[in-house]
């Protein structure tokens, strides 16, 4: 069968009532954009409340259902029949054609649900489903009706144009992004950042990211991967602004200044920091880590309440009480894992301590960062003025 049209079902609505608006048409948006990456010509529109999108002319199918798919907003994905001529007779034909197209084999059980949304239609909606599944089991004697749990539920719905539709294809879930504000993704190399970029995209917030960098102990190709990971990222939640800090010379002066073993919880208090002061220029309104209760030292609750402690934006950890394997089993369905796990050193892995403190204490941290006091200032604004920004699209 071939559709030339879908209807969109959209999940939860965040904005009820007056602002509903925003939410549908952040959705078309969002679908438009999708699309836009598909070969082929798509309207995408809102009318009276429902989101359609049109195929203009040929296109992949598979491809449409999975760009939309990647979708955040969408329920539900319903390929659909329209068809501009409303009379009875011929209707009764064409939706005979469609159950013998969309279903070939004939041993299910079904129901029709029509709806007259055109209140001057001359047939009324009972009257429709009785004669519409008279017509069905006439065709193909092998179908049932069954009113309670009908294997295929026909939709027929008398509007403007009449639409045929009876396939649920699932999307996403989530809220479009773009509803809910912006927020910066701290990016590493590794299997949890970009997960947890994902995860708040999926709630309708916008994502830009930044990936502290430490030439000449991380290479190009270690960038390269985070550059690969905001792109994989990025088919879910729209374009990011990747900025790329320079951290070595930061790294270098903790690393002579500081006790060694506090090394990854100072450091990480300079990348979040920085982070924070980006996203502030940025309009960004909070953070984003990948970090997990108890992962490695550095994730610890103290440490955490310690690398905390400097931010005065809200921090976002949706990976907080997930186990690694549900980690892992996210990055496997969106798609990063096998970029995740390709080898290439990370700043943190490089200075790291034999022995990182787990429980770091305040008071000590803060002695310890008096140390940096001399440069350090200078060094920060040299590193965020010299960020570079790649456009991960
Ligand atoms: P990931 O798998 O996301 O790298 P991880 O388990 O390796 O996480 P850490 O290295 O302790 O954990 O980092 C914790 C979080 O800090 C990461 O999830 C990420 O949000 C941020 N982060 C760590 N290193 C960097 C980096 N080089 N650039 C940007 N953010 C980083
Ligand atoms: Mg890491």
């Amino acid at each position: 069968m071939e559709y030339q049209s879908f209807l969109i079902k959209y999940a939860e609505i965040g904005t009820k009532g007056k602002n509903r608006y925003l939410f549908e048409d952040a959705l078309v948006h969002q679908i438009k954009n999708a699309l836009k990456k598909v070969e082929g010509s798509f309207l995408a529109s809102k009318e009276s409340g429902r989101i359609y999108v049109q195929a203009l002319g040929q296109y992949d199918y598979d491809e449409v259902i999975e760009a939309l798919q990647r979708v955040f907003g969408i329920a539900w994905i319903c390929p659909m029949l329209q068809i501009e001529d409303k009379d009875f007779d011929h209707l009764k034909h064409v939706v005979v054609d469609y159950v013998n197209q969309a279903y070939p084999d004939k041993h299910f059980t079904f129901k029709v649900d029509s709806r007259r949304a055109d209140k001057q239609y001359p047939v009324h909606s009972e009257q429709m489903n009785r004669d519409f599944g008279e017509e069905i089991l006439k065709a193909f004697p092998e179908t049932r009706v069954d009113v309670h749990q009908p294997d295929v539920l026909l939709k027929v719905e008398v509007r403007k144009v009449v639409n045929i539709y009876s396939l649920m294809i699932p999307g996403p879930g989530g809220m479009p992004v773009g509803t809910n504000g912006k927020a910066m993704l701290l990016l590493s190399g590794g299997i949890d950042s970009p997960v947890a970029g994902y995860m708040i995209a999926k709630r309708g917030v916008k994502i830009d990211a930044v990936y502290f960098h430490a030439p000449p102990y991380t290479s190009d190709r270690a960038k390269q991967k985070v550059v690969d990971l905001a792109r994989q990222v990025a088919k879910f939640s729209g374009p990011i602004p990747l900025h790329v800090v320079n951290f070595t010379d930061i790294q270098l002066y903790i690393y002579e200044q500081c006790p060694h073993e506090e090394l990854t919880i100072i450091m990480r208090r300079y990348m979040m920091k920085i982070a924070e002061e980006i996203a502030r220029a940025n309009d960004g309104l909070a953070l984003i880590t990948g970090e997990s209760i108890g992962q490695v030292a550095s994730q610890t609750v103290k440490s955490l309440a310690a690398t905390n402690e400097v931010c005065k934006m809200p921090v976002f950890r949706p990976l907080i009480g997930f186990d690694k394997q549900e980690i892992v089993d996210i990055s496997q369905k969106i798609g990063t894992f096998d970029t995740s796990i390709q080898p290439f050193e990370d700043c943190c892995t490089i200075f790291v301590a034999k022995h990182p403190v787990i429980k770091p204490d305040l008071e000590r941290i803060h002695k310890s960062e008096r140390k940096l006091e001399e440069k350090i200032a200078q060094l920060v604004r040299t590193a965020i003025d010299t960020a570079e920004m790649i456009w991960c699209d």
